[in-house]
Parts: C-alpha cells; structure tokens; sequence
C-alpha cells in the first residue's frame, strides 16, 4: 500500500510539471508526414493505402525487386513543383525518412525506395515542351525516357538519355551515357536550366549563372543529394534517321569479336557510331557446347547508312544481323519492339573503367576471363550474369569539356572504357546466400583494379564502390553538397552517395 501510495505521488508530480500535449502519443514520423500532406495536398496526390492500385505499382516497379519489400507510409505523386516544396517542408518537420523516385532503376537500396517513410514518386509530372527558335526542350522528372524522346519526335529532335526506352530521368542526374554521347557528350552536358526543390524545400533555379555552383553538382553528381529536380531545360539535338541493330554471335567468336571491340575503343574516330557489347551467361546447363553463353553487339549510327563503320563487326561470322535504318524510337526499343527494357529481378550492378592503351586493353580480355570463369563457377546462383563494355572515344569527352569547363566528372581525355557488370541473382537464394553471391561478385569486379585517375560511372555503380571519389569535380562536390545541404537533411534521411 505504502508503495502504492509514493508511486501515484510520483506521478502526480510529473503531470503538474509536464504539458498535456506532449503526453498525447506523438505519431511515428512517416505517418506523421504523410496525415500532414494529406491534409495540404489531398487524398489523390498521397495515397497511404498499400491495397491502391498507384501504391502497388510504385512499390513494384523497381529493377531491383528487393527494394519492392520495403512499405513506404505513403506514396506521394506530386504535380508540380510547389507540391515538391510542400512535401519536402512536411517530412521535414516530421523528420520522417523518405525517396524520391523517378524510374526506379537504381538498383541500389534506399536510393528511390524507403520503409515507413514517404516516397516521392515523381511519375506524374509529365510536362513538356519544345522552343523552335532556341531548340531548348524541356521536360519535366516523370515517364521514362522513352516517351519524351516520342514527344521530340514530329520536330525530328531529340535529348540525350538512355539508349533503352524504358529508363527514367534520374539517369541524367548522375551523367548519362547515350548513344549519341560521342557527339554531344553525357544527358547532364546538355543541361541549360534546372528548377530545384532544394533540401530546405525553397524552389531554386540552377543554370550558369544563377547558382552555378547547385548547377555544376547537378551536372552529374548525382541524384538525390543536392535538391529534387523538378524541370529539365536542356539543349536538344537532331534526330533523324538511323543505321542501327543489332548483331548476335554464339560463343565460339568470343575472342574475335573482343578484338574488334578493342580496335573499336582505340581507333573509332566517327562520333556518329557506337557501340555497346554485351557478353552474357543464362543459367542453363553448359554441357561443353557453350550454348548457355551469347554475344549481343548494338550498334546505331547517326545517319541513314553507317558506311565501313561497323565493318569490323558485321564481318564476323553472326546468327542474326538487324542493322536498318530506323528512327530514334526504333533505336531505343531495340532489340524487340516495345521490348526495351532489361528484365526485373534481384539486380545488382557493378563497374569497372579502364584505360584505351595497351594495358588497358590488355585488362579488357583479363577482365573478360575472370567473368567468364566465375560465372562457370557459380552456375545456379543467378539468372543471368552479363558483361557490358561501353567504349568512352575522345570526342565525347572533348563535347564534354566543352560547355563550361566539364561536368562533374570531370572527364579525363578518351578513349577508356566502362564495363558495366550485371548479376541477376536466383530468386530460390535465401537472404544469406543472396548476401554471399553479390559479395563474390563484388570480389570478381574487384580483381583487376581499375586505371587509377579515370572515374567510375555512378550510373553504373553499387554505393560501396564510393564512385563520387573517383571524380575530378569531388572536392568540389562536396562543398556544394555541404552548403545546399547544411544540416545534413538529404544524407540522414534519404540514401544516395556518400560524402563523408
Ligand atoms: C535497363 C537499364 C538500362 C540502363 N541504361 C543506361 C544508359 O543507357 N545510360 C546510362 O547512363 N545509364 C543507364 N542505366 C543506369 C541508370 O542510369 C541508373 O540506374 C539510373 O539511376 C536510373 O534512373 P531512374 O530514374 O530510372 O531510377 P531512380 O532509381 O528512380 O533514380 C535514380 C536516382 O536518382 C534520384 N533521382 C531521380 N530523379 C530525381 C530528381 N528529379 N531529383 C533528384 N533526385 C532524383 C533517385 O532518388 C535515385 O537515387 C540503365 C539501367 C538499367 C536498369
């Protein structure tokens, strides 16, 4: 009784000296947020039920399907900029978590996903416009790539994007490599204006000479780290008709094709041609007649007829040659109509650079070995394994250093090389061996190191590889990302690259 007694004592004395309201249950901040947008923004635009049709849609369409496991509080899609701004005050205040996703290709966790947070999913904001007079375009962060190049079509323009339609804006953000990069450099080289929700959720313009410092981050440092982009205004180009297709070799020109490949890093010197090169590994059984590997070259050239330039490639003796001509639709939906798109599934990508000389190149068939080896090792682990060259030619990295000194990158002079590695990993692994077989990969990329100096492509990349520090612009990166980022808002509450 007696204790009985000093406890309800010593509680009635914290009730006289705390304030009612803070005893009532604070919400969690995801929730927190997303009551507090529902209010300002309305049912239509946040939508908290995970049985709604747009929530199942965003929370599935990821690249990566492990990010489809996480349960945002709610889904937002914003039609303008001002509800950025209100979205990026309201979880501010909550402190809650959240993402801003555009097409969900980033294969790295937490990128544009998040659980019990708000996700912002940028796929209504669709506008887009075209100026005759200056032939700026200008789109908006939504759809994927594939429909604002339909919209630049009928005036026989295009932006530079991805080279499969089904790719979203985010991709531009982080550099984006084109097929029409080789002329006119990286997606980010040809950005004019950008309007930017920042992280204090204030709307800001970023262009050469209003916030030129947000404006060089946002030339290739990265998504989600500096601001919410919510306009593109970029300098189009011509589209016209294409030579483009694709080539399909078995196994047994492995070797040969990887020499054209390499003479093609080295001495291409037409900017209207490129290439990417693809070697991949399916699961099924080996069975010593190397039916279980394939080579895939795509091939587009800028123009209606690609002359010798692909020579070296068409040469080799192939199962299946679609070169024709086409329009730029046709050459980001290759290889099958409507089919543009890389399969959904437990994806991780990595990458590696290296250098166009002859230890470079050198690397480029050692590099092919050691995938090829671990692949054969490691049968029944993944679904497909592929291995990706994409050749970077001096005049790409000359369109890139052109307008106002580089792009965050900074990109040392061509010719050098990416090698993009993709591993989609078996969906019968338990969560452990998932862990194992991705840290293999890891250990497969990590082999031959890459030419120190080059940097490594952020698009292409898992977040421990910490690309940004390969970059030339870095130091500078940082500082930007410092000042436009003060508390630190973007890097505690969202996941992207590290600057610390
Ligand atoms: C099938 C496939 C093909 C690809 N082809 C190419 C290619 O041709 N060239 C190339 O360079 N790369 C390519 N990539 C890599 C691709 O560029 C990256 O995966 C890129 O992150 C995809 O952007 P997204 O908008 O689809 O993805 P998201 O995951 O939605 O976005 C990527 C990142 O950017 C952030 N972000 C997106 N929009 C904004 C915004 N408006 N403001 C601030 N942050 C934002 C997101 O938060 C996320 O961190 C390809 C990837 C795949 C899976």
């Amino acid at each position: 009784m007696l204790h009985n007694i000093s406890s309800y004592g010593v509680l009635s004395l914290l009730l006289s000296v705390i304030p009612a309201s803070a005893l009532l249950k604070r919400a969690a901040p995801g929730p927190e947020a997303c009551a507090d947008l529902t209010k300002s923004l309305g049912s239509k635009t946040v939508v908290t039920s995970v049985l709604s049709l747009d929530y199942i849609k965003s929370r599935m369409s990821y690249f990566n399907t492990e990010q489809s496991k996480y349960r945002p509080s709610c889904i937002i899609y914003p039609n303008s900029t001002e509800d950025v701004a209100v979205a990026v005050k309201a979880i501010r205040k909550a402190d809650s978590r959240f993402a801003i996703k555009a097409g969900g290709h980033n294969p790295n966790e937490f990128f544009s996903s998040v659980d019990k947070g708000v996700l912002i999913d940028l796929s209504s904001m669709t506008e887009r416009s075209y100026d005759e007079a200056t032939e700026l375009a200008t789109y908006q962060p939504g759809g994927p790539f594939g429909d604002i190049y339909d919209y630049f079509l009928p005036w026989n323009r295009t932006v530079v994007g991805a080279r499969l339609a089904g790719v979203g804006t985010g991709l531009a953000l982080s550099g984006g490599l084109s097929y029409l990069s080789s002329q006119y450099g990286l997606a980010c080289d040809s950005f004019r204006e950008l309007e930017v929700v920042l992280p204090s959720g204030e709307i800001a313009i970023a262009s050469e000479h209003t916030n030129p410092d947000l404006f060089y981050a946002l030339r290739g440092g990265g998504g989600n780290a500096y601001g919410i982009v919510t306009k593109y205004t970029v300098q189009s180009h011509p589209a016209n008709t294409f030579h483009a297709g694709v080539v399909v070799y078995l196994f047994q020109q492995n070797s040969t094709v990887l020499n054209a490949i390499s003479d093609f890093i080295r001495y291409n010197q037409d900017p209207k041609a490129a290439i990417i090169g693809t070697y991949m590994k399916l699961p099924t059984p080996d069975l010593d007649l190397n039916l279980d590997e394939a080579i895939i070259l795509f091939l587009v050239y800028d123009g209606p007829d690609s002359g010798s330039a692909f020579n070296n490639f068409t040469s080799i003796p192939h199962l299946l040659n679609t070169l024709a001509q086409t329009d730029y639709h046709g050459v980001v939906n290759m290889p099958l109509p409507g089919g543009a798109e890389l399969s959904k599934g437990r994806n991780n990508f990595r990458v590696t650079v290296h250098a166009g000389n002859d230890e470079g190149i050198a690397n480029l068939n050692q590099l092919y070995e050691n995938w090829r080896a671990w692949s054969d090792k490691n049968k029944g682990k993944y679904i497909l394994t592929s291995f990706d060259i994409q050749p970077i030619p001096k005049t790409l990295t000359d369109a890139s250093n052109a307008y106002l000194g580089g792009n965050a990158m900074q990109m040392p002079d061509g010719p050098w090389y990416w090698v993009n590695y993709l591993l989609t990993a078996s969906p019968l692994l338990s969560d452990r061996a998932l862990a194992e077989v991705q840290e293999s990969y890891k250990g497969l990329v990590e082999e031959v190191p890459p030419t120190e100096g080059l940097p490594l492509f952020i698009n292409d990349a898992m977040r421990d590889q910490n690309p940004l520090r390969t970059y030339g612009g870095y130091e500078r990166l940082k500082g930007i990302k410092a000042k436009y980022d003060p508390d630190g808002f973007f890097s505690e509450r969202t996941g992207g690259w590290d600057f610390s």
